[in-house]
């Protein structure tokens, strides 16, 4: 059993700690933000992420598992201990590492023994021996010689079903040169490590560029079949139909291969956008990155000037919208479509009513600049109430099952745009709207 310190309490935090101490191991979760503290110590998740609250209950009720604001504690507790703090895209295009600084100088300014630093953040390349050098400057400061070993544990886990990720990931990355190291790591994902889990031993360089090549390609799958959808809308054919066939091709796989108005999150954006800038400061220039990024910000607007081309003109047009987090089951909005698509048709004069099952409560601070223009609803029909037009940008499951016979009722022009093509386009027409998805004629 390790004894586990976990820094920063956010999607990756919160969920590490609480299947870490599932695990078996005994943890404490730790967050400069004392509100987030106090509430997972009454046992309310900050952030909606199912499943996440039974566990949190489950290990803090048996002792494993506890939160708290005070790492110097943390960390007398502890022997590994695991950086997951935010690593936001920084003006120039990489992450800012400001987090990850803060935090590795705590580590070096209060640890007492022999510790294991995980990173677990998403860093650029090279991030690691910062990491080692932050702490060791501020071992030096305090005159002490204490052994340490940082390791890359890079996180692939998915916001909505990130419990079920974590302890089912497809491969566990351990990187590291310390022998010492690895075998404590071994130890904290014994239960995956018996189970078969493939579990990947390499350098600490290897371990930080495995996340961001994988998240890259995945951005770059979905660029990919955005532009053929694209094509499909010139030429006759129907994506869905083209995706599902190429699906089934083995070597290509089908995940990934949905067309929508562009990726968003918290992390395809802001990874595809810190790993070109690695490849420029290495005059390494990576095209297909460098691209994808460009052509992403294109489609999420491309989306928005689909309606408007439809609608011909919105000065004066109300829009529902259903969605607004980047994806189902999560609240995040962290660089959404849903965000650019509504900045853009309220730049042409469109009002929006908006909703989202989960995220209304970041939708009210993130589209304050846009409030004047904007109703945020009860749910998805109040939504719909005298608007022109539905969107759907965010493919809820609850958004599925829409009584299309009130759609028709409640919006004014029967136009249904399915930004996710969850609809068949013929249920919908024979409702008596007019169907636009994506990449069909
Ligand atoms: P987040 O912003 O939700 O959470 C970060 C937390 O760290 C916050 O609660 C913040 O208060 C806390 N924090 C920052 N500095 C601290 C310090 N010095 N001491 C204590 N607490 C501190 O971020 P996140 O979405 O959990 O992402 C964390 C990292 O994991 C990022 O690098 C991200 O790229 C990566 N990642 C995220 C996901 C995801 O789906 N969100 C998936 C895989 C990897």
């Amino acid at each position: 059993m390790a004894k586990i310190a976990v820094i920063g309490t956010g999607y990756v935090g919160s969920v590490s700690g609480a299947c870490l101490a599932d695990f078996g191991h005994n943890v404490i979760c730790v967050d400069n933000n004392p509100e987030k503290i106090e509430s997972l110590k009454k046992g309310i998740i900050p952030i909606f992420e199912p499943g996440l609250d039974t566990v949190v209950e489950r290990n803090s009720r048996c002792g494993r598992l506890s939160f708290t604001g005070d790492l110097a504690f943390a960390l007398n507790e502890s022997n590994v201990v695991f950086i997951a703090v935010g690593t936001p895209p920084a003006d120039d295009g990489g992450a800012d590492l400001v987090y990850v600084e803060t935090a590795a100088r705590q580590i070096g300014a209060l640890i007492d023994k022999y510790t294991v630093v995980v990173d677990k953040s998403t860093v650029p390349i090279g991030t690691g021996k910062k990491v080692t050098l932050w702490i060791s400057e501020e071992l030096a400061k305090r005159g002490k010689q204490i052994e340490f070993d940082v390791v890359s544990n890079p996180e692939f886990l998915r916001e909505g079903s990130a419990v079920y990720d974590f302890t089912h990931p497809d491969r566990v990355v351990i990187g590291s040169g310390s022998k010492r190291a690895r075998e404590i790591m071994k130890d904290v994902y014994r239960s995956l490590y018996l189970n078969d889990t493939p579990y990947i031993e390499t350098n600490l360089e290897s371990a930080e560029m495995i996340k961001y090549a994988s998240n890259a390609f995945l951005a770059v799958k979905i660029t990919f079949i955005n532009e053929i959808a694209n094509l499909c809308e010139k030429t006759g054919a129907d994506v869905r139909d083209v995706a599902k066939a190429m699906g089934k091709d083995g070597r290509i796989g089908s995940k990934f291969l949905h067309p929508g108005p562009g990726y968003g999150g918290s992390c395809f954006p802001k990874d595809t956008r810190a790993l070109a800038k690695t490849g420029r400061d290495n005059n390494e220039i990576l095209n297909i990155v460098e691209t994808t990024i460009e052509t992403n910000e294109k489609q999420k607007i491309r989306a928005a000037k689909n309606i408007e081309n439809v609608m011909e003109k919105l000065d004066g047009k109300t829009l529902a919208m259903l969605g607004l987090a980047f994806k189902p089951n999560t609240d995040d909005m962290r660089e959404s479509p849903a965000i650019s698509i509504c900045e853009y048709l309220i730049s042409r004069g469109a009002k929006m009513r908006l909703y989202d099952p989960a995220a209304m409560k970041e939708a009210l601070w993130r589209l304050t600049s846009m409030k004047d223009s904007v109703y945020f609803a009860a749910d998805e029909y109040d939504a719909m109430k005298g608007a022109d037009a539905l969107i759907i940008a965010t493919e809820w499951n609850q958004f599925r099952n829409i009584d299309l016979i009130k759609v028709k009722q409640l919006i004014t022009s029967p136009m249904f745009f399915d930004l996710r093509n969850i609809y068949k386009p013929q249920e919908v027409t024979s409702a008596g709207l007019q169907y636009f998805g994506i990449g069909s004629k």
